[in-house]
């Protein structure tokens, strides 16, 4: 793993890479898409994915093309593998969806920005729903966000891998700079608290969900 090149992913045939380029909550535009197909021509990517996670995969490449194709993409790698905040998952939210109750782009953006890569313990899975229909299975990630007309409920310790782990309620009815906040508070109490690997929902079953919460809303 040390010996792989910048933000490659080696591949089951001990041989080729992937790589997952930074893409804020899956968000495309032309020049993005014009750049990533120019690229997968010229280097003959054979296999191009969008991941489980609302990422995309460009994989199987060589060692050696890995460095040039970061080059001509002008990305940055996504944090896709390691103990760190991953991937930051969010519906079109009020924006542009009709049951939309809260803007789910506006604080996933904000959240993205603040927290993407973040060291941890474990892997960190961050999941914003705009109603609560949740669409970005917001019950399903270690910290989650649901739109309602009241504001946002915060959702903390889920996760979907192995036996999924529905998440506890933190707290509801906030606004999106409360929402940001206790995010940021979530992330701390979860770095000192827990034990190297282990997920967020583990920690709360260990310490116990009200000490998580007074730690949290302290
Ligand atoms: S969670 Fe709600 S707001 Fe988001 S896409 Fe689904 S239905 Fe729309």
């Amino acid at each position: 793993m040390s010996n792989a090149p910048r933000g490659a992913v080696p591949q089951r045939d001990g041989q080729t890479y992937a790589i997952i380029p930074k893409l804020k909550l899956g968000l495309l535009d032309a020049p993005t898409l014009r750049k990533l197909a120019d690229v997968i021509d010229k280097y003959q990517i054979p296999v191009v994915k969008i991941t489980a996670g609302m990422r995309l995969a460009l994989v199987g490449m060589k060692a050696e093309d890995v460095e040039p194709i970061w080059e001509d993409l002008g990305m940055d790698p996504a944090p896709a593998v390691g103990p760190c905040v991953r991937n930051v998952q969010s519906c079109p939210g009020s924006a542009l969806c009709k049951f939309g109750k809260q803007d789910s782009l506006a604080l996933g953006l904000e959240l993205d920005e603040k927290f993407s890569g973040r060291k941890l313990p474990s892997k960190f899975k961050i999941g914003i729903s705009g109603c609560p229909i949740s669409c970005a299975e917001s019950y399903a990630r270690d910290l989650g966000f649901i739109g309602t007309s009241k504001g946002w409920t915060v959702l903390v310790g889920g996760f979907g891998s192995g036996k999924t782990r529905v998440a506890d309620v933190l707290a509801e009815g906030v606004d999106k700079d409360e929402a940001v906040k206790l995010a940021d508070k979530v992330l701390n109490i979860y770095a000192e608290q827990a034990k190297p690997g282990e997920r967020l929902g583990r920690t709360i079953e260990r310490i116990g969900l009200e000490k998580f919460k007074n730690l949290v809303l302290a």
